[in-house]
């Protein structure tokens, strides 16, 4: 089985999950830019973490034989800071990077105006830098968010197979799966979707434009739960092509649309023991000592 995690906050991850998601068929990833757990308190903050998506966290993914890209973007939550908002003025050069192949995650947490300005002005920066875009529903008033999403959507006239619609449930996956829109599922160990309730609806919605994430940060999360759902889909019937459809090729046409998808060479990698082990990033490796030091 390959996995291409399509949204995971590996910032918020050891390396034992690194080396867990390797061994359980993790190629690839996509980081999406959220918050720190705690409010940001300049732009600063921002600046630094992006930094790292495009810089520390690939090299450490590298170390692990799993290929790191990421997205940035003001997310919801901050929105509503004003201390944050300068970040939208530094964010297109971010979006000029290699490692970046999406806007995201942007989307509504409380449906604020402010989240309002901030979800409009980040369409159009997608738009403008003609890159996809991953937007998450909030957790509270899904439905009405999710209207409320496709509605400011069309407005901004992106075109829908540029964007990925995240922490969809039975709910809200039928308001998006006739908009041309891709539809994310985030599988968690406890609430929300579980990797039964996705092979239903795998069963309903079918596997295009399907995408599935563990969506794994510093909360109650399980960066396996991709494997796992490839799993109940394989012991519900589905037979391994499908697997790799939602699990593999599924992410790749959609972030293959930013034309900076780099999955080349990823058969030479050989893991924690493959070539490069040990190396380092601006003087810094994942090494802690030595066996006998
Ligand atoms: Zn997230």
């Amino acid at each position: 089985m390959r996995i291409f995690d399509p949204h995971i906050h590996m910032t918020s991850r050891t390396t034992d999950d690194y080396q867990a998601m390797y061994d359980a068929g993790v190629r690839a990833l996509v980081e999406p830019a959220f918050w720190l757990g705690q409010p940001r308190t300049s732009v600063g903050s921002f600046t630094d973490y992006f930094d790292s998506l495009v810089g520390w966290e690939p090299f450490r993914a590298g170390q692990f034989g799993i290929r790191h890209h990421c997205a940035v973007a003001l997310n919801p939550k901050e929105a509503n800071d004003p201390r944050c908002l300068p970040v939208l003025d530094v964010l297109p050069r971010y979006l000029a990077k290699d490692g970046v192949v999406a806007v995201g995650e942007v989307g509504y947490d409380s449906m604020t105006p402010a989240e309002d300005e901030a979800l409009a002005a980040q369409l159009a920066l997608a738009i403008e830098h003609e890159l996809p875009v991953l937007v998450h529903t909030p957790h509270r008033d899904k439905a009405a968010g999710t209207r409320r999403t496709l509605a400011v959507l069309r407005e901004s006239g992106i075109a829908p197979e540029r964007v990925l619609i995240d922490h969809l449930n039975e709910v809200t996956a039928g308001m998006v799966a006739d908009t041309g829109c891709w539809l994310g599922f985030s599988i968690y160990p406890d609430t929300k979707m579980d990797e039964d309730r996705m092979v239903r609806l795998l069963r309903r919605y079918g596997t295009a434009r399907m995408l599935v994430n563990s969506a794994a940060d510093w909360g109650r999360s399980d960066p396996l739960k991709t494997a796992r759902t490839g799993l109940a889909m394989l012991a519900a019937g589905f037979d391994k092509s499908d697997v790799d459809t939602v699990l593999w090729q599924n992410p790749v046409a959609f972030y293959g649309q930013s034309g900076r998808l780099d999955l080349s060479g990823l058969d030479d990698l050989n893991g924690h023991q493959g070539a490069g082990y040990g190396a380092s990033y601006l003087g810094n490796s994942v090494l802690r000592g030595t066996r006998n030091g």
